[in-house]
């Protein structure tokens, strides 16, 4: 697409959501995706400057007044703010200032969070409340007074024994949690659309017709900014004006704080990353300001914003990005699993360019195709996934994605089982099924074999080194210096990591193979009630059913597994590879002189490194034995991220919490 076609495309798209987001208070997409496309026309713009065009809604602060109250000029203009979606933005921010103001040495910084509602300008008038604005387009607002009136947290008259002639104080409304949730659900009731956040529904009743309405919509207020025409001397910096305005009878967040430095600033934006999704409002960031107001008035102001003061975002969980290819990836178990390769962006924190489809079905859902912008989200916080298509951005002649009819890796023909969306290849021989099982098996929490990553295998595929696992154990190390990744030393420490793992334990070896619905919990099970490989390749459906915590599923899929004779020779080569399939028992003597000989832990919640089944085994080796329930015998509880019940079960009976650090420390020789 034209560079001249996507301008008007992101102008005519922004213009849409800026309606219907100031004017209508309906937003029809999420800010982050506001953010990132309006950063994609400022890019282009900055690039292409003569085609830039008054219209642009980067060349204006906000959206005009809806007609339904009086219009009224601001004495002094409510200016955006500056955005900065990461740290590194932040310190270019403070450079820029600083070419500006190259004399002043250390700035301080006063940080307050970032509130998600509208900014409103108070005039009082000796002392008195007697306007109330919207913001507006930043020169007009609305004339809101009658409802502002109804904010109790702001004051009608100051607090202030000889108040100045003219106060103007300017901060956000906004609606707390819960009284927008409240809302949402009586609008529900009466089958009323619903606010799409808590900053729209601040500003929708701000600009209800009936002040009886706002009223019964508990709106808050905190001041944030003063002014005091005529006796501007009064007040020197952004926290002397904040303490004027808590003794004037305002609410002040009181989480605002004086930093030295940058570095205070990045330590205060970290700390209330997590901190504020506790917080009884809604925040998106943290805003900057330049504490010194005759700095302030040196730097001055751009068209849109203070030069003084940006706003830090959080980062984002859905953003928008450009579709530039979709692919298909064969995974171990033959899926086949479409994904969007996409123009990298940065989503919540990590930077993206994959996503996946999931399957056949989810992309004609989606009609996704190449050339789109899509909306991205992080699923389960780690694969990145399609939310939706922006179908107004779609280029022209652009084609529905076709799937494959035929594996990528070895050409044979892909199927559909039936009742399945998931589309497979089942050739047992493909390269592609055979890198994925070699990986898993390699991986941390199966055979764990040090230094056997993603390249390697790639590599002793490509070069026909291996062709099945149990070629793995076959490996010398005059073959692996034949490859360009390795020289002695590495080639001997791989094959000396790939020896060591013939000793993991069945439960390990089993999870390793790979079995369909055999993860880490079942294949720990399995090699319990299922010591051998013998046992298990002849246990029947029954059998296996019989285990408590083995569905249908599950045992039909090992049973399936063992009669295939690919697998049966794959599990004779294991062994005379001098692999033992089969539990070997604790080591006794090690047990019993264990460090947690006789000690019972129970775990909770998510550890920081070690998996479950990890913290298990070493419990176990140790002597000790893990239960699943608190009582008064148990003498240890595991605790990690987001524990369950059982931590408070446990303090209750007065039981030792540990932490995995702690846990570790028990166990040092
Ligand atoms: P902004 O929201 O990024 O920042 C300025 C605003 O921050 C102020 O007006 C004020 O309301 C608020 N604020 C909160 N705490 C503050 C504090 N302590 N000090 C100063 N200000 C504080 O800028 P904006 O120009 O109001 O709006 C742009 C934002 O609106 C964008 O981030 C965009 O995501 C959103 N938007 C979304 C859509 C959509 O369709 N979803 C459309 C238009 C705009």
């Amino acid at each position: 697409m034209s560079t001249d076609d996507r301008l008007l495309q992101l102008r005519q798209q922004l213009q849409k959501a800026s309606y219907a987001y100031y004017v209508m208070d309906a937003p029809v997409m999420e800010d982050s995706v506001y953010d990132q496309l309006y950063r994609e026309l400022q890019k282009l713009e900055a690039e292409n400057p003569d085609l830039i065009t008054p219209d642009s809604p980067t060349q204006r602060v906000g959206e005009q007044p809806s007609s339904q109250f009086r219009s009224v000029a601001h004495n002094i203009p409510l200016y955006s703010l500056e955005n900065a979606f990461n740290v590194q933005e932040l310190q270019q921010w403070q450079e820029r200032w600083q070419r500006i103001a190259p004399t002043i040495e250390k700035a301080e910084y006063v940080c307050e969070l970032k509130i998600d509602g509208s900014a409103i300008a108070l005039t009082y008038e000796n002392g008195l409340l007697v306007r109330g604005v919207t913001r507006g387009d930043g020169t007009t607002g609305e004339e809101i007074s009658q409802n502002i009136k109804t904010i109790r947290s702001i004051p009608l008259k100051l607090n202030l024994d000889n108040p100045p002639p003219t106060v103007e104080v300017r901060g956000e409304a906004f609606l707390p949690l819960e009284e927008f949730n409240r809302i949402n659900h009586e609008r529900e009731a009466q089958g009323e659309s619903l606010f799409a956040n808590p900053r729209n529904a601040a500003a929708g009743t701000l600009r209800q017709l009936d002040s009886k309405i706002v009223h019964q919509r508990r709106l808050q207020f905190f001041a944030y900014t003063l002014h005091l025409p005529g006796q501007e001397d009064q007040i020197q910096s952004q926290w002397q004006a904040l303490e004027y305005l808590k003794k004037a009878g305002f609410m002040v967040n009181p989480h605002c704080q004086l930093c030295e430095g940058l570095d205070g600033v990045v330590e205060y934006f970290e700390d209330w990353e997590g901190a504020r999704q506790r917080l009884p409002y809604m925040t998106d960031g943290v805003v900057v300001k330049i504490n010194q107001y005759p700095l302030q008035r040196e730097l001055g102001f751009t068209q849109k914003f203070p030069r003084w003061a940006i706003a830090l975002k959080y980062p984002a969980e859905e953003t928008p990005t450009v579709v530039k290819a979709i692919e298909v990836n064969v995974g171990r178990t033959g899926a086949v699993t479409p994904l969007a390769v996409m123009e990298p962006v940065q989503l919540a924190g990590t930077t993206v360019q994959r996503a996946t489809l999931h399957n056949q079905d989810r992309i004609q859902e989606l009609d996704i195709r190449v050339g789109d912008t899509v909306i991205i989200r992080k699923a389960g916080e780690i694969i990145p996934e399609v939310v939706r298509i922006m179908a107004e951005l779609r280029p022209e002649n652009t084609t529905p994605y076709i799937f494959p009819t035929h594996c990528p890796a070895c050409g044979s023909p892909l199927v559909r089982p039936l009742e399945e969306a998931v589309i497979r290849c089942v050739n047992s021989s493909c390269s592609a099924i055979l890198q994925g099982s070699l990986i898993h098996w390699a991986s941390r929490n199966a055979l764990d074999i040090q230094g056997l990553g993603e390249k390697v295998v790639v590599m002793l595929l490509e070069n026909r080194l291996v062709n099945s696992v149990a070629d793995l154990y076959r490996l010398q190390v005059e073959q692996l210096l034949e490859l360009e990744r390795f020289a002695q030393k590495s080639a001997e420490k791989l094959i000396a990591a790939i020896e060591v793992s013939k000793s993991q334990p069945w439960s390990r070896i089993l999870f390793g193979l790979g079995i369909r619905h055999v993860g880490q919990v079942n294949a720990k099970l399995l090699s319990q009630q299922f010591p051998t490989v013998e046992k298990l390749s002849q246990a029947s459906i029954p059998d296996l059913e019989g285990v408590y915590g083995i569905g249908p599923e599950i045992a039909e899929a090992v049973v399936n597994w063992f009669r295939n004779p690919g697998n049966q020779q794959l599990i004779q080569d294991l062994r005379d590879l001098g692999l033992v399939l089969a539990d070997q028992g604790i080591d006794q003597a090690k047990t019993d002189s264990g460090k947690l000989k006789g000690k019972t832990f129970v775990l909770t919640g998510t550890l920081p490194n070690l998996s479950r089944l990890e913290a298990q085994e070493l419990i176990e080796q140790s002597g000790g034995k893990v239960t699943s329930s608190v009582s008064t015998k148990t003498d240890y509880v595991l605790l990690g991220d987001k524990p369950g019940s059982k931590a408070a079960k446990a303090e209750s009976l007065g039981i030792k919490l540990l932490s995995e650090a702690e846990f570790l420390q028990l166990l040092e020789p």
